[in-house]
């Protein structure tokens, strides 16, 4: 058998095909759209390219985007304040830091400074326990896992009473996609079982999974054996193994060995194209969900 594939390209094609239309309502009903601004500091190569494609995005869906880069030497009293101006900017509902600070600044300190209504990345202390409480309380989904539970949903897979292997514990991907998969709602009610480094026995773990979640950053750590026939496989892992030589670009693998994997599961993310595509998609999401919270909707 060969796995259908669950494209992240063409899932965000399609969300932000969705979103664009209600910036569009919601411009004609109360004359603004969703405000978003991406603070970047300093010129780490990968968080410019990041940072650009966010922009790009949400100027492409009719956002209020402002894009405010600082130098690499601004103090971190310095950001914090220019956090509250836009904490306290009625044009802005998003903020967005990236990720890595200098190392002279507390990220911590900065993430936490952010007013929770407007944290699109739902890195905030108040949003991770939004997140916990489950239904109506949460407001941002954190962006990679909530990508996935979108792809799990869109690809038509059944939640309710699956067994879910989640591999790895992260703060930004394991953990709260095993949250979300544990809490009443759709697309969830799943039994969720957490593996990491220390777990006994991985394999077996892995083998009973309706929906195996791998986030480890190990490339080809799940064997085709250990999946079982017909199951949903997520790939979040995004691990450079080499350069083509061609083209310039990174290879990139993930954390499942697709190739044989694909063979034995019903669906499956490949690595690109897979989760990674989505994030920047539930990114939006998040933004326009924070503008009509703003606007009383
Ligand atoms: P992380 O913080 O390094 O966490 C990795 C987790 O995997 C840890 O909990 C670790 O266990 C576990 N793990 C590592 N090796 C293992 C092994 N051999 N057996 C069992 N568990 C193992 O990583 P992360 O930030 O969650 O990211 C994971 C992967 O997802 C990376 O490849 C990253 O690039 C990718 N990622 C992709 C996106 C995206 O596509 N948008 C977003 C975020 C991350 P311990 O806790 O015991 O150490």
């Amino acid at each position: 058998m060969t796995a259908e594939l669950i494209s992240g390209t063409q899932i965000r094609k399609d969300m932000l095909a969705e979103i664009k239309e209600e910036v569009v309502a919601m411009k004609e009903k109360h004359g603004q759209g969703p405000g978003l601004v991406t603070i970047l500091v300093g010129a780490n190569p990968a968080s410019i390219s990041y940072v650009t494609l966010k922009v790009k995005t949400a100027l492409e869906l009719g956002f209020h985007e402002i894009q405010d880069d600082q130098p690499e030497d601004i103090s971190e009293a310095d950001l914090l304040a220019l956090i509250e101006k836009y904490n306290t900017d009625p044009k802005i509902h998003g903020i967005l830091v990236q990720l890595p600070l200098p190392k002279h600044i507390d990220d911590k300190k900065v993430l936490n400074a952010i007013n929770p209504d407007k944290d699109v990345d739902g890195f905030h202390p108040v949003n991770v326990g939004r997140l916990m409480i489950g239904g109506d309380e949460v407001l941002f989904p954190p962006c990679t896992p909530a990508g996935i539970q979108e792809m799990i949903k869109r690809s038509g897979t059944e939640t309710s009473g699956a067994e879910v292997v989640v591999v790895g514990r992260s703060n930004i991907v394991g953990k709260p996609i095993a949250i979300m998969m544990a809490q009443k709602g759709e697309a969830a009610n799943s039994t969720v079982t957490i593996v990491h480094t220390r777990t006994k026995d991985l394999a077996a773990h892995c083998k009973r999974a309706d929906i195996l979640v791998v986030a480890a950053g190990v490339p080809d750590l799940v064997k085709p054996e250990w999946i079982k026939p017909g199951s949903t496989v997520i790939d979040v892992g995004v691990n450079r193994v080499g350069m083509n030589e061609a083209t310039g670009k990174a290879i990139l693998k993930g954390d499942v060995d697709f190739d044989a994997a694909k063979e034995i599961a019903g669906k499956i993310t490949p690595v690109p194209g897979g989760v990674g595509p989505m994030t920047i998609a539930m990114l939006m999401q998040n933004t326009l969900r924070a503008a009509w919270k703003h606007l009383g909707e």
